[in-house]
C-alpha cells in the first residue's frame, strides 16, 4: 500500500524522473557509520550527535510533568535513557524490555542521568553491520519519509538512463584552459558522491556546499543559466522593432509644428537632472534601433523615472505609434495617468486609462480606442495584459516597479506585448537597485540604466527609531508638525494573516488620530476601499483637504505629495528592508524637513532589531537591497516567490560570486566553439524551466 502511495507524493515534488530524484541533493548527512559506546557517547556531550546501543533494560510510561516514555539502555560501560514526549503504542513493543536497540541524537544531562530526547531508534543486533557512507537527510515535504526518498535515490542512482543524462561533455581542455587547478570531478560521480559521501568525507564543506563536488554541480548549473541568457540575448537583437530616431533627425517633422518630445520639454516644470538626462539618452538611443530594446531603468525612489518613461512614451509617439504604462498597482497607475494627463494633454495627447475596477461599458471603450489607435498613450494596471487587449500600433510598454509582478506575469507581458511582425520595445522601471551578481544571472540580457542622482532641493529624511510606548509622544510631535501647515502620513502594518485585522487596526489608529488632533482633517485609506474611493481620498490629501493620512501599505509605492514631509510607521518590526524604503521614500520630496518614524513594539527579534538599525543609519537603496538580498535570498527580489520555481538551486549568488563569472566565460566559449553540446546542457538542466530565464 505504502508503497503505492510513494511515487504520487515524490512526483508533487517533481521528483519524477532518475534525473530529478538525482539533482535531488541532501540538504545535510547523519553519519551512521560510527558507533560509540555508551560511554564514549555521553562523553561526546550534547551538541553532536552521536549513535551507540544497547539492550532495554528499563521501559516506563510517567505522567508527570507530562504523559512521556522513558527507556533505559545499558551496555557494558554504562546506561543511557531515551526520553520520547510522544509516542506510539508500537514505539512501546519496538523498545520492550530485553530487544537490543541502536540508537542516534544527543546526549544531554537528564532530571535521572544522561539521556537522548527523541533518539532516531533502530532494533537490530548487536553486529548489525555499519553503512560506510554518510547517510543523506533531504529536502522533503510533508508525508514523505527520508526512507522513501533515500530508495528512490539510490534506486534512480544505478538507473541505466542516468548515465546518459549525466554523461560528461564539457571538453576537457576547455575547462583546463578556464580552470587549471581543476580538482572538480565528474558530473556523475560528483553526484554520487553528493549522494553517498565516504564516511570520511570532509562533512564541513559538504554542508557549507564547497566541496568540490558541489563547486561541479554548481557550475554545471550556472553554466546552463548563462547559457540561456546569452541566447536570448542573440534571439532579441535579431528580432525586429520600429526604429524611433529624434524627430528631427529624420526630417519628420514636417506635419507637426512641434514634437510631442519637445512639446514635453517645454511644459516641464524643471530640468531634468544630469543623470535623467544621461539614461534618457540611453534610451532615446536603444529606441533608435531597429531590434527591441529592453532596458531597466533603476532609480532610487523620488530619483524621477516617471519623466524619462515620458520622453521615451512622446519619442514614440512623435513617430506614430503608440505607448503604453503599466503598474502593479490601482494608485500607482492612476498617479501616472494623473501625471501624463498634466504633462501631455495640452499637448494634444488621446490618453486612454484602463484598469480591472473599470465599469464593463467603460472597459469596452478604453479597449476600443486602444484598439483603433486613436489612443496614442495608454497607461493601467496589468488589465493591460489580462483583458482582451489588442494595440493597434504598440511601438513601447514601461513597466513601472517590475519586480512587483511575478514571473508568470512578466512572462506574459513579453507574449502579449510582442507580435509576429515585430516586437515593442520595453523599458522597466524600479527602485530596487539590483546587486551586481543578481545583474549578472537573472538579468544578463537587461540593459540598465541608473539615475543616481536625486532632484536638486531634496532634504534628507531623518529617520528615528521609537518605542511603541512612546506613542503619546509621538502623536504630540505630530500636533506641532501638523500645526506648521504640513502634512504627515500614519502607515498601519500589514498583517498577512488577516485583511480584516489589518482593517481593525488601521481604522482603530484612524479614530484615535481623528479624537487626539481635532483641529486637523485626519484621512484614512486602505486596500478595501473601492478606486474611486481611494482616489477621492489621495486627491484631498494633495490638495491638503486632509493632513494626516492614516494608510495601510497601499500608499507603498509611488505617491508624491510634497508637502507631506513625516511619516510614521506603526509595528516597524514587521516590515521588511524594501517595503520601509519605499514607504519611507514618499517623505523627503518638497522643501521642508523630512522626518520618518519608525515606532516598534517589544519585544524585537536579532533580526529586527538589524533590520531597524540599518535602516536608521542609511537611506541608500543600494545598501539596503544588498541586506535585503542576504536575507531573503534572490527568488522573492526577483519577485519569482510565486512561481515556485526556484532557478538556482544550487548556487548561492553571493557564496559563489567567483563561479558566475568562469560560467559566463565557459558560456562565451561552448556557444562560439561547442554549439552542438549547449542544447543538450540546457536540457539537462533546465528542462521545463528553461522558459523562465526569459522573463
Ligand atoms: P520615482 O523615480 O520614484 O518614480 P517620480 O518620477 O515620481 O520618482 O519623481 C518624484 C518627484 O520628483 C515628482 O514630483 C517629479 O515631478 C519630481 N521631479 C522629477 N524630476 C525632477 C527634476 N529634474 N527636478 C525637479 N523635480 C523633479
Ligand atoms: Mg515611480
Amino acid at each position: 500500500m505504502t508503497t503505492k502511495q510513494a511515487p504520487s507524493t515524490l512526483q508533487k515534488m517533481g521528483l519524477d524522473s532518475p534525473m530529478a530524484l538525482a539533482l535531488h541533493l541532501p540538504s545535510r548527512y547523519e553519519n551512521e557509520t560510527e558507533l560509540l559506546t555508551i560511554e564514549e557517547a555521553i562523553a561526546r556531550g550534547r551538541f553532536a550527535s552521536a549513535q551507540t546501543q544497547g539492550i532495554v533494560i528499563r521501559n516506563k510510561v510517567l505522567f508527570r510533568p507530562r504523559r512521556q516514555m522513558v527507556v533505559t539502555i545499558e551496555d557494558e560501560t554504562e546506561t543511557l535513557n531515551l526520553r520520547f514526549l510522544n509516542f506510539y503504542p508500537s514505539q512501546q513493543k519496538q523498545m520492550a524490555v530485553g530487544v537490543h536497540v541502536r540508537v542516534r541524537g544527543e546526549v544531554r544531562d537528564g532530571f535521572q542521568g544522561s539521556e537522548m530526547v527523541h533518539p532516531t531508534v533502530r532494533a537490530v543486533a548487536p553486529d548489525a553491520p555499519l553503512p560506510n557512507s554518510l547517510t543523506p537527510v533531504y529536502p522533503a515535504s510533508v508525508g514523505v519519509s527520508q526512507t522513501v526518498i533515500r530508495k528512490a535515490v539510490t534506486q534512480a542512482l544505478r538507473d541505466p538512463s542516468l548515465q546518459e543524462s549525466l554523461a560528461e561533455f564539457l571538453p576537457k581542455k576547455l575547462m583546463a584552459e578556464l580552470l587549471p587547478s581543476n580538482d572538480w570531478p565528474s558530473l556523475q560521480s560528483a553526484i554520487t558522491y553528493l549522494h553517498q559521501p565516504p564516511a570520511d568525507a570532509n562533512t564541513q564543506s559538504l554542508l557549507e556546499r564547497t566541496h568540490p563536488a558541489w563547486r561541479r554541480v554548481q557550475f554545471e548549473e550556472l553554466l546552463a543559466q548563462q547559457i540561456s541568457l546569452k541566447r536570448a540575448h542573440a534571439i532579441r537583437r535579431e528580432r525586429n522593432a520600429p526604429s524611433f530616431a529624434k524627430a528631427q533627425d529624420e526630417g519628420k517633422n514636417t506635419t507637426k509644428e512641434q514634437s510631442f518630445e519637445e512639446g514635453l520639454l517645454r511644459v516641464l516644470p524643471f530640468k531634468l537632472t544630469n543623470a535623467q538626462d544621461r539614461v534618457w539618452s540611453e534610451i532615446s538611443k536603444d529606441l533608435s534601433k531597429s531590434f527591441p530594446m529592453n532596458r531597466l531603468l533603476q532609480g532610487d525612489v523620488g530619483s524621477g523615472k516617471t519623466v524619462v518613461a515620458a520622453l521615451a512614451a512622446a519619442r514614440v509617439m512623435d513617430h506614430g505609434y503608440q505607448a503604453a504604462i503599466m503598474a502593479p498597482t490601482e494608485i500607482l497607475a492612476e498617479q501616472h495617468y494623473l501625471k501624463m494627463k498634466e504633462w501631455f494633454e495640452t499637448l494634444g495627447v488621446k490618453i486612454a486609462w484602463l484598469s480591472g475596477s473599470l465599469k464593463a461599458k467603460e472597459k469596452r471603450l478604453a479597449q476600443e480606442v486602444i484598439e483603433n489607435g486613436q489612443a496614442q498613450l495608454i497607461i493601467g494596471t496589468h488589465a493591460l495584459i489580462q483583458e482582451n487587449v489588442s494595440f493597434a500600433k504598440l511601438g513601447l510598454a514601461v513597466i513601472d516597479e517590475q519586480h512587483r509582478f511575478g514571473v508568470r506575469q512578466r512572462l506574459e507581458i513579453q507574449q502579449r506585448v510582442g507580435s509576429e511582425l515585430f516586437y515593442c520595445h520595453q523599458l522597466m522601471m524600479s527602485a530596487t537597485p539590483i546587486p551586481r551578481t543578481l545583474a549578472m544571472t537573472y538579468y544578463a540580457d537587461l540593459d540598465v540604466s541608473v539615475i543616481d542622482e536625486l532632484p536638486p532641493g531634496r532634504k534628507p529624511i531623518a529617520t528615528k527609531v521609537v518605542k511603541a510606548g512612546r506613542r503619546d509622544e509621538v502623536i504630540g510631535g505630530l500636533q506641532s508638525w501638523l500645526s506648521k501647515g504640513l502634512q504627515a502620513y500614519w502607515v498601519c502594518p500589514l498583517i498577512e494573516e488577516s485583511e480584516a485585522l489589518q482593517l481593525q487596526t488601521a481604522t482603530e489608529s484612524f479614530e484615535q488620530l481623528t479624537q487626539a488632533l481635532p483641529d486637523f482633517k485626519v484621512g484614512l485609506v486602505h486596500g478595501r476601499l473601492k478606486a474611486e474611493e481611494k482616489a477621492a481620498v489621495m486627491a484631498a490629501f494633495k490638495a491638503n483637504e486632509i493632513q494626516l493620512l492614516v494608510a495601510t501599505t497601499v500608499i507603498e509605492v509611488g505617491v508624491d505629495v510634497p508637502n507631506a514631509a513625516l511619516m510614521v510607521i506603526e509595528h516597524a518590526e514587521r516590515f521588511g528592508y524594501a517595503q520601509i524604503h519605499q514607504l519611507r521614500g514618499r517623505v523627503g520630496r518638497g522643501s521642508a524637513d523630512s522626518v520618518c518614524i519608525l515606532m516598534y513594539a517589544e519585544p524585537l527579534s536579532m533580526a529586527a532589531k538589524e533590520r531597524l538599525q540599518t535602516l536608521r543609519e542609511t537611506s541608500d537603496g543600494f545598501v539596503i537591497a544588498e541586506r535585503d538580498l542576504s536575507l531573503r535570498g534572490p527568488g522573492e527580489l526577483l519577485g519569482a516567490k510565486q512561481s515556485g520555481d526556484a532557478m538556482l538551486r544550487f548556487v548561492d549568488l553571493q557564496r559563489d560570486a567567483w563561479l558566475i563569472e568562469l560560467a559566463q566565460q565557459a558560456a562565451d566559449r561552448l556557444l562560439a566553439e561547442h554549439a552542438d553540446l549547449v542544447e543538450r546542457h540546457l536540457e539537462r538542466w533546465l528542462g521545463s524551466r528553461a522558459e523562465f530565464l526569459k522573463a
